[in-house]
């Protein structure tokens, strides 16, 4: 039987990563969505036979309209356009966007029966209750593509719920695992994403490299999985071999282990609740010999502290932590902040948010993006003294 999937960020690394599975195997594409490369959307949507390609940025919209002219592909743009891409009928939806840009989408592609495979970890840390409840109440089914909780999902199917102790999601510690607090406090853009064993997008490369990754993914778990914060750890693993793992109350722990490529956890979702039969990357453990496992240093990555803060004040806190380091990594990338600046930013605007009564639970969509947005403008009106700072 052929399956079908709709793809929200279609041209980016998550995006690249799917449709070279989809390529060779027994699928079609339904809907696909980019933010302004239009060029390489159109493109794609040709290659895979797309019924729609949806650009977020009005602006691209002309040059996705004039590259489609002629074939049956439909053009839509803007926030509407983005919202009916991800509901046309489709048996999968790969959410990939980056950012909290991805929410509004992804919930709009919510649909009963519908496998959600859920890269953007933004989602959950956002609005990490109201996507939960919103997925459970259209009956959609949340698969996660993100390596360390697609390892958690595998692993609680061997045991009961009510025998989970505790989660454990690995992390390699990203570039500067072990870099003084001096040299980290002058590394540039260009050494934050350069990832040791990952490739991935410019803004999850930068939080691996500050571990505000493992921050948001420890947030990510505890809404996905239903969590509370005590039972979630993280430990640096600098092979990205082992994911996860999940420790029962009978001291029995489960890890999944895999050669680190997205791939893998996608074409995990894309065959769920089979397995897809590919040509995966085989795991050599004689090879690697051994496994390395150390503590997280929470003081030289003050960002991890940060988020795991912000997961145990739970209401709206993670969603303010979210939209300030998402200001914070585009400083940082554009010069104006320092490396060392990021948690400093995203402390400091999660210090005015509670001021301003901000960090409290919400109930809609359009709230969590209210809350967003209103993080976003402290942090950019914060960010001087921190550039000041940095130069
Ligand atoms: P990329 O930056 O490579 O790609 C992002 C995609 O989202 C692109 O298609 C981009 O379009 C689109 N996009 C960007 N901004 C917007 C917007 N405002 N509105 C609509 N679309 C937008 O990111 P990744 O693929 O690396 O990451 C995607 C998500 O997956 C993130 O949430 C990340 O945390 C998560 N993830 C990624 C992993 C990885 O290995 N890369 C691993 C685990 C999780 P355009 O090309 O037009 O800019
Ligand atoms: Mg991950």
């Amino acid at each position: 039987m052929v399956t079908s999937v709709s793809i929200l960020g279609a041209t980016g690394s998550i995006g690249t990563s799917t449709l070279n599975l989809i390529r060779d195997g027994n699928f079609r594409v339904v809907a696909l969505t980019a933010n302004s490369d239009a060029k390489k959307l159109a493109s794609l949507a040709k290659e895979f036979g797309a019924e729609i390609a949806a650009v977020s940025d009005e602006a691209a919209y002309p040059e996705l309209k004039s590259a489609l002219a002629g074939t049956q592909i439909r053009a839509l743009a803007s926030a509407t356009g983005m919202a009916e891409a991800a509901a046309a009928k489709s048996d999968i939806l790969l959410s990939a966007i980056v950012g909290a840009a991805g929410l509004a989408p992804t919930i709009a592609g919510f649909a009963s029966g519908r496998k959600i495979a859920l890269a953007n970890k933004e989602c959950l840390v956002t609005a990490g209750s109201l996507f939960m409840r919103e997925a459970q109440k259209k009956n959609a089914t949340v698969l996660p593509v993100d390596s360390e909780h697609n390892a958690v999902f595998q692993a609680l199917a061997c045991g009961r719920r009510d025998a989970v102790r505790k989660v454990t999601l690995t992390a390699s510690g990203g570039p500067f695992r072990t870099m003084s607090r001096e040299r980290l406090a002058v590394v540039t853009p260009e050494e934050a994403v350069r990832h040791p064993n990952w490739s991935m997008g410019a803004k999850i490369s930068i939080d691996s490299a500050t571990l505000m990754n493992k921050g948001l993914e420890l947030i990510e778990a505890a809404y996905l999985f239903d969590l509370a914060p005590s039972q979630l750890d993280v430990l640096i693993h600098p092979q990205s071999v082992v994911h996860a793992l999940v420790e029962f109350h009978d001291g029995s722990v489960v890890a999944q282990m895999a050669h680190p490529d997205m791939r893998i956890p996608i074409g995990f979702c894309l065959a769920w609740p089979e397995r897809l039969a590919w040509d995966a990357p085989k795991l050599d453990l004689a090879k690697l010999g051994a496994l390395h496992f150390e503590a997280p240093d929470y003081d030289r990555f003050p960002s991890l502290r940060l988020a795991r803060n912000a997961l145990e004040a739970g209401g709206g806190a993670p969603n303010v932590l979210n939209a300030a380091n998402e200001v914070a990594i585009e400083a940082f990338r554009a010069r104006r902040l320092s490396f060392d600046g990021i948690p400093g930013l995203v402390e400091a605007v999660l210090t005015q948010a509670g001021k301003e009564g901000l960090l409290r639970e919400v109930s809609t969509v359009n709230d969590a993006l209210g809350v967003d947005h209103v993080a976003r403008s402290i942090a950019a009106t914060l960010l001087p003294q921190f550039a000041a700072k940095a130069s």
